[in-house]
């Protein structure tokens, strides 16, 4: 029996958050685990990234890719015990080359003065590869493409294709104009199983109205998710990277409006497991 499963360790956008009000989403940074047939993918390695890896056992073997480097996507990395193990064996894609990619900006948050321990000190066999927007690669039989989305100093969305299905991983992003979703997320989503999209704010906290805006900071709206996910055709829509003044109950109430605009929408929060392929046997069933 084939799997392809995702499931939610870090979900928290910026910062991670912990507070009273803010256990039920959960506080950690983005990262993601999907397991595909025998291969794990993990997308970013935000603060989630240590619980995660508290559950792998030795030889442990996986699949990052980094959306991109700002820290809420990297923090996770230096507690990521598994990579301490010369037992174990990751290989980590990332955007962008040299000084600005994926090695020397895991490396970066491991030198002095912010951190007691260095990328050396990881053992595992550690393959640090470059993947660039339009690029596409398989991890066994397992295809991933990625796609430049909207975001200061740059991110890459993917698209994980496996037995038939698609999962979109598009955090980060910013959309065009109202109901004009980045070209990059509108393309990777097309028709996609599971849309997980960059859902930080609400239309009214983006576009000012009784606060100060937050447009061209590279985030979208959870309003904006449920048009791209309309517009994409998209079959399920995970709105994820929320915003770290935003609580359980706000979130809530955020998503009861959301629905309206997108019934098959779900907060992506801590524990949270999606089997795609159940997904897909629930809506055979109904149709
Ligand atoms: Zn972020
Ligand atoms: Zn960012």
């Amino acid at each position: 029996m084939a799997t392809f499963s995702v499931r939610f360790w870090g979900v928290r956008g910026s910062l991670a958050t912990s507070a009273p009000g803010y256990a039920a989403v959960g506080g950690n940074t983005s990262c993601v685990e999907i397991r595909a047939g025998d291969r794990l993918i993990i997308l970013d390695a935000g603060t989630g990234l240590f619980q995660l890896g508290q559950t792998l056992v030795q030889p442990a073997r996986a699949t990052f890719f980094i959306s991109h480097y700002h820290w809420d996507h990297i923090q996770g990395f230096p507690f990521f015990r598994p990579a301490y193990a010369a037992a174990n064996r990751f290989t980590l894609y990332g955007p962008g080359k040299g000084e600005l990619g994926l090695k020397a900006a895991l490396a970066r948050q491991m030198e002095a003065p912010h951190f007691p321990v260095t990328l050396a000190a990881m053992h595992a066999q550690l393959d640090f590869r470059s993947i660039e927007s339009g690029e596409g690669v398989s991890v066994g039989p397992v295809r991933v493409r990625a796609l430049a989305l909207n975001h200061p100093q740059g991110c890459l969305g993917y698209r994980i294709s496996f037995a038939g299905r698609s999962v979109v991983y598009a955090t980060d992003t910013e959309h065009i104009a109202p109901g004009v979703g980045d070209p990059g997320t509108s393309e990777l989503a097309r028709n996609a199983d599971l849309l997980i999209y960059d859902s930080q704010y609400t239309d009214d906290e983006y576009y000012g109205r009784g606060c100060a805006a937050r447009q061209g900071f590279g985030h979208s709206t959870i309003e904006e998710a449920c048009r791209l996910a309309r517009a994409a055709d998209v079959k399920q829509l995970a709105i994820f990277h929320h915003d770290p003044s935003h609580d359980d109950a706000y979130i809530e109430e955020l998503t009861e409006e959301a629905h309206a605009l997108f019934p098959n929408l779900v907060v992506a929060r801590e524990g949270l497991s999606i089997d795609l392929l159940r997904l897909h046997a629930l809506r055979a069933q109904a149709a």
